[in-house]
């Protein structure tokens, strides 16, 4: 459910007018409902009341520091996979005893980073990670609240690049390693073993894959007690999956919430639950106006001012938008069947294809669907298009929350080496 629908027949988001924001802002324009986010959070967390959970959105969904103070003024932490994510999860107002660090790569400047602002706990992927954490704690003079993630070698069935809990994807500690990797924890003064972790992808759309890899993990926890360990914290990752196209949907939180009670409600831990895409995802929309409508050869083209830099996800992922027109069609408008590209020099800038569309002409204002997640943060520059802006609605409010960042704010951050300043006396030399 979103609040994004047509109302006395123009797209609206929650009471505003998408084509007021389009006429203050210019397109393309990201869009997110603060009644949806909200709405989205609740729904997640309520299975869980009653248990002790903490709900930490994952912030490379969307990490607008507006988008988290939202989310954090209901209570949810944050799981920040950067240095640059946890300094937003603090501007935005998470408390440091809400966040937790993932990552298979944390830096040594990020580890301090996260035990100088007392983070609750740190997602350790790895032996080496463990040794370098523990020598940074040590040099400040404390200790690191450390899980481990586990590599359950679970196959999520999602697309293969947002399969996470396979033995031969890069992500996490090998199941064969796990026990020996707690020992050495264990045996490391820097460190405080506090629970386990793991994350087997993004989008999921069954619960089985989840089923299989926490049955795995609840056992594991027996292991590592009755080998000594002080396992407190189960920590569950994210990727429950989102409704993108019509079809089946994906499960829905209360039978996820249902099946971690289930399996995870008797290990005796706290939870921890790193939902991104479930938050955020349904809660955004790109906002793009049509340029052209292109007759090719056997098919045609929507050319939209949006493209693969402003929403990566059809080129990267093979992922399927929603699209559709903010003027509602009519119950008699002419169809057309095409396929929406962007402006970018790329075969692979196409957001849709052989999409059947109500009829678009040339300064249409468009809506593509489901980009609140994994939508701005992945936008780039690229063909030196201004880096897209993003704007909140609540109610019959909005606000511009990253103003667009044009061509020449870029061009100034170039520099000209010094021997290619004055490009006429190096003519004169030759
Ligand atoms: C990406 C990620 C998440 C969030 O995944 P969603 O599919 O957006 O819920 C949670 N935890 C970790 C460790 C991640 O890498």
């Amino acid at each position: 459910m979103h609040h994004f629908a047509y109302r006395d027949g123009e797209m609206a988001a929650e009471d505003v007018p998408l084509a007021q924001v389009a006429e203050a802002v210019g397109t393309p324009f990201y869009c997110y409902s603060t009644a949806t986010l909200e709405r989205h959070y609740r729904v997640f967390s309520a299975p869980f009341e009653g248990l002790d959970a903490l709900i930490c959105f994952a912030v490379k969904a969307n990490s607008n520091v507006a988008v988290i103070r939202t989310l954090a003024r209901l209570g949810a932490g944050a799981d920040v996979v950067s240095g640059g994510e946890l300094d937003r999860a603090l501007v935005a107002g998470i408390p440091p005893e809400r966040i937790v660090f993932s990552g298979i790569g944390k830096t040594a400047g990020e580890m301090a980073a996260g035990i100088r602002a007392s983070i609750h706990q740190f997602n350790v992927e790895s032996e080496p990670e463990l040794r370098l954490l523990n020598d940074i704690a040590l040099g400040l003079k404390t200790t690191a609240p450390v899980t481990l993630r586990v590599n359950p070698d679970v196959d999520s069935g999602s697309h293969a690049k947002i399969t996470t809990g396979r033995s031969d994807n890069k992500f996490g500690i090998p199941w064969s390693r796990a026990r020996e990797a707690y020992r050495e924890a264990g045996r490391l003064p820097g460190i405080e073993v506090v629970g386990v972790d793991v994350h087997i992808g993004s989008q999921l759309t069954d619960l089985e894959p989840f089923e299989a890899a926490f049955h795995r993990v609840v056992e594991l926890i027996e292991a590592l007690r009755a080998d000594g360990h002080a396992i407190d914290r189960l920590d569950l990752g994210g990727g429950l999956g989102i409704p993108y196209e019509p079809g089946t949907p994906p499960p829905h939180p209360d039978d996820y919430g249902a099946m971690v009670r289930r399996i995870a409600g008797e290990s005796g831990c706290s939870l921890i639950l790193e939902p991104g895409r479930l938050i955020a995802g349904n809660a955004g929309i790109l906002v793009s106006r049509v340029l052209y409508v292109k007759e090719g050869e056997s098919r045609s083209f929507v050319i939209l001012d949006a493209a693969m830099n402003d929403l990566l996800r059809p080129a990267m992922y093979e992922a399927y938008h929603g699209i559709q027109p903010v003027r509602e069609p009519g119950p008699d408008a002419s169809t057309m069947v095409a396929d929406f590209v962007g402006p970018v020099c790329e075969s692979a800038d196409t957001f849709a294809r052989d999409r059947e569309t109500a009829a678009l002409v040339p300064g249409d204002l468009v809506v593509i669907h489901s980009a609140g997640a994994y939508g701005a943060v992945m936008a780039s520059t690229y063909n030196s298009r201004p880096l897209v802006p993003e704007v909140l609605v609540k109610g019959d409010r909005f606000s511009v929350i990253r103003p667009r960042i044009g061509t020449d704010d870029l061009i100034d951050l170039d520099r000209m080496p010094d021997w290619l300043e004055n490009e006429g006396e190096s003519r004169a030399a030759e």
